[in-house]
């Protein structure tokens, strides 16, 4: 079997704190003298059930977690450690997510937050040789108008190379929120050529799905797996191109499936949509950006050729350009054609 590895590919769907090791946590928390929650630091994936209660607790472990990054340090500690992490699993290009209102406040606002942030995502492509570019994701949480503001600042830093915003998100509970409102802060952030990204289709169904389609007119869904409910949906995304930043492990931890092998890849893929696998939040879910690329094939059975053609989609998917997309879909070609490595013989019995 080839390295998943070693499979060149594109990481679409990934937090800025659910980014972060266990160690480097745990030695911000002890830093900082803060005692977090054991289940933070055991490197299991959290399994909660798919409603209020499971969503409050995910959402107060991940809060525990932001509450250890502080300073200036600490962000650009957190996006190296995700270009380094990523570079070792094949991925050449990284968009991860940020909400810089949630690390504002130990560096003296949003524009410093999110200045620091695009810096070190440059120096860090440098260093590794993956591109990391970051989308400014706002919060259901939090009103409209701040999602706005937050989207004017993402505009004024736009651009599709490393250390460029190059999309706007919308992340948090899919149930809370009014969609629509959020309409506004996605119209600034595309007039300024932003891709639009919001989170749809994990807690909530089809009818959420196509109030996301409707109002923020997606170029990709974070996640959209539910849309697979709904044939003519599913076809509507199809048609329009948008891809679905799927993430297994985060649909199980979240109980959004039972398990793994209720994630509907093969319906997804077979309906001709353009998925781009992701690991949200690997310090949550336990699970790396390699590990959703081993549960296609070990779960569901895909061979290497469409092992290969989920990171041409990922690629694809990207806002990377030409060069980098062409670079990277060769490198996809070139693990296609080594040659496959033999199994490891059994152990002596
Ligand atoms: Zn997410």
């Amino acid at each position: 079997m080839r390295d998943l590895a070693l499979l060149p590919k594109a990481h679409l769907h990934l937090h800025f704190t659910g980014s972060m090791r266990v160690s480097t946590l745990a030695e911000m928390a002890a830093d900082r003298g803060i005692r977090l929650p054991a289940t933070l630091l055991d490197g299991e994936g959290l399994r909660v059930p798919a409603d209020e209660r499971g969503w409050f607790r995910f959402q107060r472990l991940y809060d525990a977690a932001r509450a250890c990054v502080r300073g200036e340090a600490d962000l650009r500690r957190i996006v190296r450690e995700a270009a380094v992490d990523d570079a070792a699993e094949g991925s050449g290009r990284l968009e991860i997510q940020v909400d810089p209102t949630s690390y504002a406040p130990g560096v003296g606002g949003i524009t410093p937050a999110l200045e620091i942030v695009l810096d070190e995502a440059r120096a860090a492509w440098r260093d590794t040789g993956t591109e990391v570019g970051v989308i400014v994701a706002a919060s259901r949480m939090r009103h409209p108008m701040d999602a706005r503001t937050l989207a004017r600042l993402a505009a004024k830093h736009a651009g599709d190379g490393p250390g460029e915003v190059i999309g706007f998100g919308l992340s948090n509970d899919e149930r809370r929120g009014d969609t629509a409102e959020f309409g506004p802060a996605f119209a600034i952030a595309r007039r300024a050529g932003l891709a639009s990204v919001p989170h749809g289709g994990e807690l909530l169904g089809p009818a959420h799905v196509t109030e996301v389609l409707d109002h923020l007119h997606p170029d990709r869904l974070g996640h959209g797996v539910r849309s697979s409910e709904d044939p003519g949906l599913l076809r509507r995304v199809v048609d329009a191109g948008i891809a679905l930043e799927v993430c297994p492990a985060s649909n199980v931890s979240l109980g959004v499936y039972a398990d793994p092998a209720q994630v509907p890849l093969r319906t997804l893929v077979d309906a001709g949509a353009q998925l781009a696998l992701g690991a949200d939040d690997p310090l949550l879910f336990g699970s790396r950006l390699v590990d959703q690329y081993v549960t296609a094939r070990e779960v569901h059975g895909f061979d290497d050729d469409a092992l290969a053609e989920l990171a041409r989609s990922s690629i694809r998917a990207s806002r990377a350009g030409d060069t980098t997309r062409k670079r990277l879909l060769a490198g996809v070609d070139d693990w296609l054609r080594a040659p496959c490595p033999p199994a490891p013989a059994p152990a002596p019995a």
